[in-house]
């Protein structure tokens, strides 16, 4: 032991005496002086304004920045920068009538494939596939039986017509979720009517459920697994965290900006031609009297807590935004529709985009 220690000494000091000989004799070039890139000013804060990251390619480790555990925000939303080879997306959710847009975008998903990094946002669903198909029933997709004698009486409705989607993913395997009861704020009136809302909005996903006459049933698995004490991997400002649990956690909490009802954080990992999605998590503002489960008399801009929550989890099975001012009866546009079941059943682009991943 004694005589390894010794020998280590002599080996460090013979080092030191080399690097020290090797330094006189070729002294450093004097570092070229270069003004700091936006990125390298940016990078000493613990946020990175998205605009600096987009439409580039940036080394997630570089003598810039090192961007791990870095949060990139776009406005009011933002998302921390994910594990390699994974992407994370942050999805807002807004009141009736803000209009979204630079600072108010609807998502910003930041990716880290290969050792870079790429940023991408979305202002006002920018990105929808389905249009131009024919309203009622996608080409080769067979009618609904269980409401057959109400399909061509709904069918005009705008939540019928409206076909539109866009989608991030498949959600990969089995979607087991779980709720942090005890964040439900007092004036809902209790835990299990918030509870009994989001595990009818996770229903109404995993069968399609509408009002259009379509088939209620898709191919998806999902489980709801009862409370938990995790709270989801979203912060107030609000922004997906960069340790995620690989659970998907459902909570009320703070979200700072009031024109947010709620965020899902779904993170996937980064594939060619697909993300399938491993964990989504929601969260729910816990502002005053922001939700209701029943519709109030009077009511003035306040949200069914099930509609809401359909929303959310069509994110979490893959559905990203569509346009509100295009699709406004779409439950996947990015504004929800205050004092209205609507958002609770699917309407036709919502319907189709999950048939669209799940569909056989
Ligand atoms: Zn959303």
């Amino acid at each position: 032991m004694r005589k390894h220690q010794g020998s280590n000494r002599r080996l460090k000091a013979g080092l030191v005496a080399a690097a020290g000989a090797a330094m006189i004799a070729v002294p450093a070039p004097a570092p070229a002086v270069a003004a700091p890139t936006a990125l390298a000013a940016a990078c000493d804060e613990a946020q990175i304004p998205a605009a600096i990251l987009l439409n580039k390619t940036i080394p997630l480790v570089s003598d810039e920045c090192d961007l791990r555990g870095k949060v990139v925000r776009a406005g009011v939303i933002g998302a921390a920068v994910p594990q390699k080879g994974e992407v994370v997306t942050a999805h807002a959710l807004y009141v009736e009538g803000v209009k979204t847009g630079p600072d108010m975008p609807d998502s910003v998903s930041v990716r880290v494939d290969k050792g870079a990094v790429t940023v991408e946002v979305r202002h006002e669903g920018s990105v929808a596939r389905g249009d131009g198909q024919p309203s009622g029933v996608s080409p080769g997709r067979s009618s609904g039986t269980k409401n057959n004698g109400s399909a061509q009486a709904t069918a005009a409705t705008p939540e019928c017509s409206q076909n539109a989607y866009s989608l991030m993913g498949r959600y990969n395997g089995y979607h087991k979720w779980y709720f942090k009861s005890d964040t439900v704020p007092a004036y809902f009136g209790g835990a299990n009517l918030a509870e009994t809302d989001i595990l009818s909005a996770s229903y109404n996903i995993d069968v399609g459920m509408n009002d259009c006459g379509l088939t209620q049933t898709m191919g998806t698995d999902f489980e709801y697994a009862g409370y938990t004490l995790d709270y989801p991997d979203i912060t107030s400002t609000p922004a997906c965290d960069g340790a995620r649990s690989n659970k998907n956690e459902v909570a009320f909490g703070p979200i700072d900006n009031t024109n947010i009802l709620a965020v899902t954080c779904g993170w996937s990992y980064s594939w060619p031609g697909d993300d399938p999605i491993q964990e989504a998590d929601i969260l729910f503002a816990n502002r005053p009297n922001q939700f209701f489960y029943f519709l109030p008399s009077g009511c003035n801009q306040r949200y069914e807590l099930q509609g809401v929550a359909t929303h959310e989890f069509g994110h979490a099975f893959g559905l990203d935004h569509v346009s509100e001012s295009s699709y406004p009866a779409l439950t996947m546009s990015t504004n929800a529709t205050s004092c209205s079941y609507r958002d609770s059943s699917l309407g036709l682009g919502d319907y189709n985009g999950l048939r669209a991943i799940y569909g056989s």
